[in-house]
């Protein structure tokens, strides 16, 4: 197949543009707890009230996958995995007290020697200093949404604005700046939409007027799963604290940032504590304030993915850029209760994936069957700049899935495994899905305790149906597929 691109692509060769051709560049958005319900090419109910135009506009121009699952739901973690193609009991960062160890293998230092300039600008999160990158350029932790400090190459710069806008800016100024000789690899990494939720001031009003439908499960009992989901500390009723609700602020402002954002918040804020709302109207009311702070950093997001886009047209690179949008994973936006990430289920499992190539993917495609994760995303960028893919990557590349041919021997099934005990309240787990049915593992002593579902028959996993006579080949199946899956890939079992 490799052959035959680049046959096809050396038809498009024009002088000037060194080895482009068989090297397009890649940029690759990356975002941070951004969940697919809130990109209106997915769907879903809060499609048409919060539109991403923008996001929408690579899969109206490419493909969408459905069933993009990480292998770990966790920010640092999936990060470490994406550099380096390997699941984190591999790559050495399972949770994210850890740091990356910046001298393994990863893919920009493959990119970077064949042939590609490599930079990162924007969320990091991994502790050590970037490694493979000729340019870096990030934020210090989980930065702020306003007025970022960016370790710049060893040094620290500070901007003043939002943040959202301020990595873009950078991206674009290293766009410009770069050498045009050479095919360029560009992660650019928002620290949006994570929390705590600090809207752009330009978005303070958005979404202020109208109520934002409730997702059907915000009030759940846990009933039909295991005790895990009953011990978890993340729920919008009860564990958002102040600084999640905006009744304090995170950001260090300027005095007028601060007289703009305070002048919106303050009055609602006060309205709400004199209010004294109790039960069910306290839990709505937070749903509302973080859902639609939430919605604003998207609407951010998406503005700024504009900006990137207009950017590759304008300069005539669109054609020869391979444009990637996808989130380190998904989130709950009051599924379930909750908000926050890290479980097997599917909100925080599931990952965004966008992806343009004009001429290579169909427009407007969606695929809604293959099995397809952020553990392939290393080999896939290797893919695309056209050097070698090392053995010891355990994901696949997707560009021949992304050109409609998806291998006969593609994954029927993908292995899950957070490592954390405790954070937000979430235990340990690992499981398989087969991209319908889902085996989750809880193994410490005070669980101890299996889950199965049948996707199909509840979409929202509601009711294990573990030890149900009328799943028990299923569930053999998964156990040995479980079994299977942890040897190929050297997991260290319980
Ligand atoms: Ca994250």
């Amino acid at each position: 197949m490799r052959s035959l691109l680049a046959i096809t692509l050396s038809l498009h060769f024009l002088p000037g543009i060194a080895s482009a051709n068989n090297q397009p560049n890649i940029l690759f958005l990356f975002c941070d707890d951004h969940a697919t319900q809130a990109i209106s090419a997915y769907g879903g109910p809060l499609a048409e009230i919060a539109p991403t135009p923008n996001i929408d506009r690579i899969a109206k121009e490419g493909m969408l996958f459905r069933k993009c699952y990480v292998t770990n739901s966790i920010c640092g973690p999936s990060r470490a995995v994406v550099l380096t193609g390997k699941y984190s009991h591999l790559n050495g960062f399972r949770n994210n007290g850890d740091t990356f160890d910046g001298s393994q293998q990863t893919a920009p230092k493959l990119l970077r020697k064949a042939g590609y300039q490599t930079a990162i600008v924007g969320k990091w999160h991994l502790k050590s200093v970037p490694t493979g990158f000729d340019h870096f350029e990030v934020l210090k932790g989980q930065g702020q949404y306003y007025n970022p400090r960016l370790l710049t190459n060893g040094k620290i710069v500070n901007h003043e604005g939002y943040t959202t806008d301020i990595i873009t800016d950078r991206t674009l100024e290293w766009l410009e700046n770069r050498d045009p000789e050479k095919p360029f690899f560009l992660m650019s990494q928002h620290k949006a939409p994570h929390g705590r939720w600090e809207p752009a001031i330009r978005h303070l009003e958005w979404l202020d007027e109208i109520d934002v439908p409730e997702p059907p499960t915000l009030v759940h009992d846990y009933a039909g799963r295991s005790k895990a989901s009953t011990q978890h500390k993340m729920g919008i009723a009860d564990h958002m604290g102040p600084h999640r609700l905006m009744l304090t602020y995170s950001s260090k402002f300027t005095p007028e940032q601060f007289a703009k954002f305070d002048g919106h918040y303050r009055p609602r804020n006060e309205a709400f504590l004199a209010a004294n709302l109790e039960g069910k109207d306290r839990a709505r009311w937070h749903y509302q304030r973080y859902i639609k702070n939430y919605l604003r950093c998207v609407k951010a997001v998406d503005e700024n993915v504009g900006r990137l886009l207009a950017y590759l047209d304008e300069k005539g690179l669109a054609g020869n850029t391979v444009v990637i949008y996808s989130s380190d994973q998904g989130f709950y936006l009051g599924e379930h209760g909750w908000f926050d990430k890290r479980w097997m289920y599917e909100e925080s499992f599931r990952t965004p994936l966008l992806v343009r190539w004009p001429g290579t993917i169909d427009p407007d495609t969606v695929n809604d069957t293959d099995i397809v994760s952020n553990l392939d995303f290393a080999s896939t960028f290797l893919d695309i700049a056209n050097t070698e893919i090392p053995d010891d990557l355990q994901g696949r590349s997707l560009v021949p899935v992304w050109k409609g041919i998806t291998p006969s021997n593609w994954r029927k099934t993908h292995y899950y495994h957070y490592y954390e005990s405790g954070g937000h309240g979430v235990p340990l787990h690992f499981g398989v899905t087969d991209g319908r049915n889902k085996l989750i593992r809880f193994p410490e002593p005070h669980l101890d305790a299996w889950e199965l579902y049948d996707l199909e028959a509840d979409p929202q996993e509601m009711e294990s149906r573990y030890d149900d006579p009328g799943m028990a080949e299923v569930q053999a199946k998964l156990k040995e597929e479980l079994a299977r899956l942890q040897d190929t890939f050297a997991v260290p079992t319980e």
